[in-house]
């Protein structure tokens, strides 16, 4: 089993600091409680009878215990250690030593109880094994827990495992219960008469208090897990119960036999408490890491369809204007008369459009990879002039004409060449796009600025076919298209550049008709002109 499956298990999980403050304070709790009882002296003071309670108590024992057992078991099925298939058999032991001790419980099946003889004494002697038994397993436990090599089990199933516990320790409470009812005569007894302790049940009661006594060092000595601790906290409740029950015997419905009561009823469930918290937690961290892994495989699904879509969006267009030029040099030179100077005109359009794809890629690559970027500092027309050459084939294809203004004194800017460069041949071509697919005059209009604070504004205004305003909000979203081959990922791309260079890219509608896409950099002071 993989190591982190191990650390979630309740017996190999550390306590947080916050559970040892718990456990330490409930402990404390209990033992104040149980203290300041037995300093008031009135433990006989009688309180309501309420003679459906002997019943409620065996049965709430039952359930919590058998519950806490099957939780147990569980984890022992997980981790398969020894230690852990005894504990649980401890609180297979407390549930089902619940059964004949209620059958024989005088007053509550029958006058008598049911399993006949001096009940009462059968009572006290189930009483008896089902205090000490607990102990016994929990010191068990404490001494396999950390047994080198540690004790596991591999040859057996869990299942037969688990199953061959419950067989041995029922068959021992019945084996016991039925010695008990056969031999009662010749057993020593716990009951003087029908009211009084003899000297045996004391002696028994200090016997019970030095195993659970010995429980609670071993654990202290031994303890890691969450599980020691609790155990820890749940044997001093169950040694309170035995001190304060039977120093001196509390009779029955008297403020000590009810103390008694509730320190059992919380002994026997506190592990159960701590196990379902344990299990909700690890629960909720395993819905968490599961939503977080089917986040992150969808994230990454999106982020490999964006570079693709990107990277085709972006090369398509070179490639295609590459072949055409490719084509039209080689017709040119296949002339009978070859007309060379054309072909090399072609020739040369080819190398830019080659440059052109290059600088996409790069753009592309320094896109995803956010901390390649090279910020240094630059002056924006330059950009601007670079880029309209890289598309001058295109606009003299579309019969465009170029518009190109500038204010003189523009401060530069700092930022990255190459994606800054991918925002305007993104936008131009789209320019270009949208007056290709439009008759009438085509003007493509690129104007800098200096803003109010200081800044740069860059226009790119075309007379193409417009944005609808019902998708103005739209365009920015990836994947967003209304090209049959296109790939909706140019402007995203371009809004998150320029959003990184912490400025902002609008659209607004140009006059009488066509798209104007605005980038604002903000001013920057420059400090020096290296490369940052
Ligand atoms: P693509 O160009 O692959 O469609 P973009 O993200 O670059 O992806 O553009 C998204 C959409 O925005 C385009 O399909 C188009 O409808 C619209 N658009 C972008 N620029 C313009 C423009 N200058 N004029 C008109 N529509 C535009």
């Amino acid at each position: 089993m993989p190591a982190h499956a191990q650390d979630l298990v309740l017996s190999n999980l550390p306590p947080s600091r916050t559970q040892q403050k718990l456990a330490l304070s409930v402990a404390l709790l209990i033992v104040l409680a149980a203290f300041f009882i037995s300093a008031t002296g009135e433990q006989q003071v009688k309180l309501a009878a309420v003679d459906a309670l002997v019943p409620l108590y065996g049965m709430a024992m039952f359930v919590s215990d058998s519950i806490t057992a099957v939780l147990l078991f569980t984890q022992f099925s997980i981790v398969r250690s020894r230690a852990l298939l005894i504990i649980s058999s401890g609180y297979v032991w407390t549930a089902l030593v619940v059964i004949p001790w209620l059958l024989s419980f005088p007053g509550v099946f029958a006058p008598h109880g049911l399993l006949g003889g001096s009940s009462s004494e059968i009572t006290v002697w189930l009483y008896a094994l089902w205090h000490a038994g607990f102990p016994m397993f929990v010191i068990a436990y404490a001494l396999l827990k950390t047994a080198q090599p540690p004790m596991q089990l591999r040859r057996m199933s869990a299942g037969s495992a688990i199953l061959s516990c419950i067989v041995v320790t029922a068959t021992a409470i019945s084996a016991a219960t039925y010695l008990l009812i056969a031999f009662q005569a010749h057993l020593p007894r716990f009951m003087e008469d029908a009211v009084n302790f003899s000297a045996l049940w004391y002696y028994t009661a200090v016997i019970i208090a030095l195993l659970s006594i010995l429980a609670i060092i071993l654990l202290w000595i031994r303890r890691k897990s969450l599980l020691d601790l609790w155990l820890m906290v749940v044997m001093l409740v169950f040694l309170t119960e035995v001190l304060i029950s039977s120093f001196p015997v509390s009779a029955r419905f008297s403020l000590g036999w009810y103390a008694g009561r509730t320190c059992s009823l919380l002994s026997g469930s506190l592990i159960l408490f701590v196990l379902l918290y344990e299990i909700t937690i690890v629960y909720a961290r395993l819905i968490g890491a599961v939503r977080a892994q089917s986040r992150e495989r969808g994230a990454r699904l999106v982020t490999g369809d964006a570079v693709a879509a990107t990277i085709a969006h972006e090369i398509k267009q070179p490639l295609a204007a590459i072949m055409t030029r490719a084509e039209t040099g080689l017709r040119w030179l296949d002339r009978s008369l070859p007309e060379l100077e054309r072909a090399k005109e072609q020739f040369k359009e080819i190398v830019a459009d080659g440059r052109r794809a290059a600088a996409v890629i790069e753009g592309i690559r320094a896109n995803f990879k956010k901390d390649a970027q090279i910020r240094i500092w630059l002056d924006i027309n330059v950009l601007i002039e670079e880029t309209l050459t890289l598309v001058h084939g295109d606009l003299q294809q579309h019969r465009i004409l170029v518009r190109a203004e500038s204010q003189a004194e523009l401060p530069q800017i700092m930022g990255d060449r190459i994606q800054l460069q991918q925002v305007l041949l993104n936008l131009i071509t789209n320019a270009i796009e949208a007056m290709a697919s439009k008759d009438g005059l085509r003007v493509l209009a690129v104007i800098s600025e200096l803003t109010k604070d200081g800044g740069i504004a860059v226009s790119i205004a075309d007379t193409g076919k417009g944005i609808p305003s019902k998708e103005t909000d739209q365009i920015f979203n990836p994947l967003f298209t209304t090209k049959p081959e296109g790939m909706g990922m140019g402007l995203s791309i371009c809004r998150s550049i320029v959003e990184s260079h912490d400025g902002n890219l609008l659209v607004f509608p140009n006059s009488p008709q066509g798209a104007v896409f605005q980038i604002i950099l903000h001013a920057t002071r420059p400090t020096s002109r290296t490369s940052a």
